[in-house]
């Protein structure tokens, strides 16, 4: 019998690449060929309707059900043109990924026909019978049932033979059920607070825009050598491998060149993404062998989500037309690198000016100060919040080991950007300064210096790194949706900007000028912020302690990490904004703690399985062999030849004795610890145990398993090795 490991490796072995069809047109000419686009939306629409449609966009205003229709026949006309027969509102729910439940254009005649028909109701507003969606007791608690609504500012697009509808799903009694919903209210609360502080400097800015671009790294395994690994299958990576002799130390994977195999992939991911609208720009390969990263050109928040998310399902689908399975766990293989998703934030203006970036008169470097002080501000005070917002069962076996950042949140600034601050710091309104370096020149406007940024010193190691002319927050994990650090992120400096005008307005209104009175509160926020301004080694053991002296959060435990969603100040900053009220707050938590449990008690149950039906049976098999040997050996010759020639083999035998008894212990153990912690009531307190009890063991069994991979004869081995999966051939 042939072992389904080996059938998958020569399987692997045989795949040749899968062609691509590549559009005639050039990517200009394809880009959004699928995406109803505010140009089509012009061709197929009345200028007044499409006029209204702008309004509601840009300032808010509700769209009349008249509009609504009109809009939906247009839409429906043009899915129609391009092949779709179906519609969806396609949403965020708190689970992983989108959901979607299609229906067909199709509406009796009333002369025993049928028409295609899509009118404005079922474009704004949609009941999905989605009882199913976590929603932390909302729903019973509120008698509410869940709806979907139409958002407006993310355009439809269709995919395959169906019209996708970006919606956000809230109860019925207003609270959210999705992250698209408080995405949306946290980007309206930095619009409002930056746009009151922008105007200090320009008082033409009526909005400001927050920006995302990020980077979504992913493995590629081979779709045999995937499925012959039920842990994988069931919970994204691998619970047991032993470390490939070969994988990342020589460096030679990174910025390598591409297999033609994954090229192709590649390509005909991007193409099928840029028809969609997603604008990508850059592709490489990653640190671990099998590891790749696709980063497209930043774009609205809102709108850059909804292109992350439609991705991730677009990597999924098209890996497997070309004999893939693309990983986006954040760790699907222990000693190698895992996967992150690096988000970049950036706030920007309608009149053009780009917030972050230093400026080339005294008045754009202050504003990059005052926004840069903001971001600190509000990054310092929910410093744990927005741990809280990157934190998962999958994610935490990224953060805090040696690759990614810390599982504490600081920022680097670089050289120049701290020296800047400091200064400002340490000035008086009277000074004049000048900065140092070549690029330094004298200004018009006293107190500011005009700065050129060189930012070549990046740091690897900070979870939230200023690069140029934007925030990099590397904490996020690659199978998120960005939405849930981009809503804490744009709340908490939401916060600290509206908290920063309060202050400035009420020195102005005491008489104080408006620079002076900017300096002044900005002197009083970069000394309080400083603590989470960090440049050094973020991985080093002084740092923990030095994070701890400065009241930083350094909580390592997921569940406990949740509880910052709780915290009164947090409350306080999501309801003082608009963004999420306590009730909502406290539903997410426990559908936070639901889902980390039950992945825990998935990984539990199948490494059990996978231990009692695959490991223990072949090591013993194997050992029965060498005990076989050792008899028949004793059989031959006599005792002290015999003895000479039994030892290494008596030596294995009774290692894999200590290995397979340590499992079998260990695995009764862990179910124990699994029954105990099932009976817990709350989520909470069963998180807890599910992290502190259950989850130990799955690190210890894998080590014994481990070690059995090695001394088990190849041929038995049932499961797809390190070496054979990690490298595409
Ligand atoms: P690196 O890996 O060095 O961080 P990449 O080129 O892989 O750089 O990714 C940079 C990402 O930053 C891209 O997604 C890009 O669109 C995004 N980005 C660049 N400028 C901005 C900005 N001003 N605001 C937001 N995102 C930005
Ligand atoms: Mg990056």
């Amino acid at each position: 019998m042939t072992s389904l490991r080996f059938k998958a490796v020569a399987a692997s072995f045989k795949k040749s690449p899968v062609a691509v069809t590549t559009p005639q047109e050039r990517p200009s000419e394809y880009f959004a060929k699928y995406v109803f686009t505010k140009e089509k939306m012009y061709k197929y629409l009345s200028l007044s309707t499409y006029n209204k449609y702008l309004q509601a966009i840009e300032e808010g205003t509700p769209l009349t059900m008249e509009v609504a229709d009109a809009i939906a026949a247009a839409m429906k006309q043009w899915a129609i043109d391009h092949g779709a027969t179906h519609c969806t509102h396609w949403f965020q729910p708190l689970t992983e990924g989108t959901a979607e439940k299609h229906d067909a254009f199709v509406e009796h005649d009333n002369k025993g026909g049928m028409i295609e028909n899509f009118d404005g109701k079922s474009l704004v507003q949609q009941e999905p019978d989605a009882s199913s969606f976590p929603n932390g007791g909302i729903r019973s608690t509120f008698e509410a049932r869940g709806y979907s609504a139409w958002d407006p500012s993310s355009p439809v697009f269709i995919l395959g033979d169906t019209l996708m509808i970006p919606t956000v799903f809230v109860a019925y009694t207003g609270e959210a059920l999705d992250y698209k919903a408080p995405l949306k209210k946290s980007l309206a609360a930095i619009d409002k607070a930056a746009s009151l502080v922008a105007r200090y400097f320009d008082d033409k800015v009526t909005h400001v825009q927050a920006n995302l671009g990020w980077e979504q790294e992913y493995f590629l395994i081979d779709a045999d050598l995937y499925n012959a690994r039920p842990d994988l299958v069931l919970t994204g990576r691998t619970l047991m491998g032993h470390d490939s002799a070969k994988n990342q130390q020589m460096d030679d994977h990174y910025f390598g060149a591409i297999p033609e195999r994954v090229a192709n992939f590649m390509r005909d991911l991007e193409i099928r993404a840029l028809e969609l609208g997603i604008p990508c720009k850059t592709r490489h390969n990653e640190v671990a062998p099998n590891q790749f990263e696709l980063a497209p050109i930043f774009e609205e928040c809102n709108l850059a989500v909804d292109h992350n998310m439609l991705l991730m399902s677009l990597m999924k689908n098209i890996a497997r037309r070309h004999g893939f399975r693309c990983l986006l766990h954040e760790k699907p293989f222990a000693g190698v690198n895992g996967s992150g998703k690096h988000c970049n934030w950036s706030l920007t203006t309608d009149t053009g000016v780009l917030l972050h970036a230093p400026g080339r008169t005294a008045e754009e470097t202050l504003r990059f100060i005052t926004f840069t002080v903001a971001t600190l501000m509000g990054v310092y005070r929910h410093n744990g919040l927005l741990k809280a917002s990157i934190m998962s069962a999958t994610n935490s076996h990224r953060l805090g080991a040696n690759e990614a950042p810390p599982a504490i949140i600081s920022s680097f600034l670089g050289s120049q950007v701290s020296a800047l601050l400091d200064k400002v710091a340490q000035s008086t309104n009277e000074e004049i300064f000048t900065m140092e370096g070549k690029h330094g020149v004298k200004l018009d406007i006293p107190q500011i210096p005009e700065i050129f940024i060189d930012n070549t010193d990046r740091n690897r190691t900070s979870s939230f790194a200023f690069t140029g002319n934007r925030f990099e927050f590397r904490a996020a994990g690659s199978s998120a949706n960005c939405a849930s650090a981009m809503i804490v992120l744009n709340t908490a400096v939401a916060e600290a900007l509206t908290d920063f005008s309060q202050r400035v307005d009420a020195l102005i209104a005491k008489g104080e000028e408006k620079i002076s009175a900017l300096l002044t509160v900005l002197r009083e926020d970069i000394k309080t912020c400083s603590p989470i301004i960090f440049d050094g080694n973020g991985y080093s053991d002084e740092w923990k302690a030095e994070a701890e002296r400065r009241g930083l959060d350094c909580e390592t435990s997921c569940p406990l990490i949740f509880d910052r969603y709780s915290d009164d100040d947090t409350v306080r900053m999501f309801e003082s904004q608009g963004v999420m009220k306590r009730a909502e707050l406290l539903a997410r938590n426990e559908i936070k703690w639901e889902t980390y449990f039950k992945k825990i008690q998935i990984e539990s149950r199948i490494l059990g399985d996978l231990s009692m039906n695959h490991i223990i049976p072949v090591a013993t098999a194997y050992q029965t062999v060498l005990v076989d040997n050792v008899m028949k050996i004793r059989q031959t010759f006599n005792t002290a030849d015999a003895d000479r020639l039994t030892s290494y083999n008596i030596t294995l035998i009774e290692k894999i004795d200590k290995h397979t008894r340590f499992i079998v212990e260990q695995v009764d153990a862990m179910v124990q610890a699994r029954k105990r912690a099932n009976k817990i009531e709350s989520e909470r307190e069963r998180a807890i145990a599910y992290h502190d009890e259950v989850a130990p063991y799955l690190q210890e069994i894998r080590y014994h398993i481990d070690k059995l991979e090695l001394i088990v004869e190849d041929e038995r081995w049932t499961l797809p090795k390190y070496r054979e999966m990690l490298f595409i051939r």
